[in-house]
């Protein structure tokens, strides 16, 4: 009976504590969705496109900013009702993370924020009337910030397109595992020698997504798939990076890039500098200096370029950075036009060139915001300042090369670091617990792999 008395007591402590805790982490929501007015009404309608870092981030300041003001209406359309935590994607390649917990919802927080959520492609602006096309539909503006993001650029490399992997969207993780379960399934039914191309994996791209891909493959193959592929010796595996520069990561400070060359090395993963890949067939990479590397499984993470989108818009836009902006990131002959983010060539308050990256768009985001609210009263608009906080690169869930605000470090002090910061930069407190839980059970218990076929 007083087994019983305990284990109800502890039952409803446990009870009570996780009721507490939910309601701790749950995020007080600014309006309920039925206190705002429609978008259509407000008279200062400021239309976001793109749902990512930048697009996201601007959309959310702008609520912050006018919360309260019954004069600023926000919407906001994008792709798809998620964004991609880009920064995570590479690690869904071993399991680490998984996918549905890369996308970050967009929809609830917007909502209780007071903006609107609509998810449709853009298909065309019309800036004399004020009035974007999306998803068949008319949207009026009187602020339009564009923030379409970044794409995979090919250089016009024959053949990347129909034989590689690229970084395209968020299922390009799961993409990647199941092309190294396939080829490890259809080895396993061969008779006889195996040919080199089925296990050789190149990745094309010596960059900071190039480096954790590779790093990823290398958890998987020699570590996560051992056990149940007993007749693949996990030494027949070759991961070759591949990369035009004189050396890998080129944008870490340099001693990262030999601390990073060498764990590259200890994990035997073949490092080719100073090449560009010429032709990639089904069978082969073909590179610049006459080399060819016999493979059937190609990553292609060699470079991007800003949304093809703007190529169909009627903005001044330089193909590779973006839309070309001023100083206060409006869009060159528009002062109602704005772009951020990867589709946008910003420059900082020196008129330098900002990097495209995640730091930069949700800088870029922020001020986006504060100069549209001060343009809708009649304030003075601020330059685009950007504070480059650090680079982190992860090589496999016990690696990473870090340098943050002039501090390196590397190792798995880095990892962890790593790991802490990106848990907190995700924006759903959902993903962020249960990345956590992932994290923490896997000490424990080895993630399984499977291959599931659509
Ligand atoms: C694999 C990978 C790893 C990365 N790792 C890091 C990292 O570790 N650190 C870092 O700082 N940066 C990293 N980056 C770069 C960083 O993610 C980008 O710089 C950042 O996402 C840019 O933000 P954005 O809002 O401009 O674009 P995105 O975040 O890509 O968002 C663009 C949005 O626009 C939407 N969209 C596009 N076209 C349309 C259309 N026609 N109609 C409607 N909506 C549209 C998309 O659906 C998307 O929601 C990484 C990038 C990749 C690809």
């Amino acid at each position: 009976m007083n087994g019983l008395l305990k284990g109800a007591l502890v039952a409803c402590g446990g009870a009570a504590g996780a009721v507490a805790l939910r309601r701790a982490t749950q995020t007080r929501p600014r309006y309920q969705p039925w206190e705002r007015a429609p978008y259509r009404d407000f008279p200062n309608r400021v239309l976001v496109i793109g749902g990512g870092f930048a697009g996201y981030t601007a959309a959310r300041e702008l609520c912050r900013l006018t919360h309260g003001r019954d004069d600023v209406g926000v919407m906001l359309i994008s792709r798809e009702n998620y964004f991609t935590f880009w920064p995570m994607l590479a690690s869904v390649i071993s399991s680490d993370v998984e996918t549905k917990n890369v996308a970050q919802p967009l929809r609830r927080a917007l909502i209780r924020d007071g903006a609107s959520f609509r998810r449709a492609d853009l298909e065309a602006v019309d800036p004399a009337r004020h009035i974007v096309t999306a998803g068949g539909r008319e949207f009026p503006y009187e602020h339009l910030v564009l923030a379409l993001g970044a794409e995979p650029a090919y250089f016009g490399v024959p053949g990347v397109e129909e034989h590689a992997i690229s970084i395209r969207g968020i299922g390009a993780g799961e993409e990647i595992t199941n092309k190294v379960i396939e080829r490890y399934e259809e080895t396993t039914l061969v008779h006889g020698e195996v040919p080199e191309s089925k296990l050789t994996f190149v990745v094309i791209g010596g960059g900071a997504t190039g480096v954790e891909i590779a790093s990823e493959l290398h958890s998987l193959v020699r570590d996560l798939l051992v056990p149940d592929y007993p007749n693949i010796d996990p030494r027949s595996v070759k991961i070759i990076l591949v990369d035009r520069n004189k050396e890998i990561l080129k944008e870490l400070d340099p001693a990262l890039r030999r601390v990073a060359r060498k764990k590259l090395a200890d994990l035997q993963i073949e490092v080719i500098n100073n090449v560009k890949a010429k032709e990639i067939t089904a069978e082969r990479v073909i590179l610049d200096d006459g080399r060819e590397i016999a493979t059937e499984n190609v990553i292609w993470t060699a470079g991007a370029r800003a949304s093809v989108k703007l190529d169909d818009l009627d903005f001044p836009h330089d193909e590779r950075r973006g839309l070309l902006v001023d100083r206060f990131m409006r869009v060159e002959g528009h002062e109602d036009v704005w772009g951020i983010g990867d589709s946008a060539a910003n420059v900082d308050e020196h008129g330098e060139p900002v990097p495209p990256n995640a730091q930069a768009a949700v800088q870029e985001g922020k001020a986006v915001a504060r100069n549209i609210i001060a343009a809708i009263d009649g304030g003075k608009l601020e330059p685009f300042r950007y504070r480059p906080v650090g680079q982190l690169v992860e090589m496999g869930s016990e690696f990473a090369v870090n340098e943050v605000m002039g501090v390196k470090f590397s190792g798995f002090i880095a990892a962890l670091f790593w790991r802490m910061t990106y848990l907190y930069k995700l924006e759903s407190p959902n993903s962020r617990v249960r990345i956590a839980a992932d994290w923490l059970l896997d000490l424990f218990y080895e993630p399984s792999v499977t291959q599931i076929r659509r």
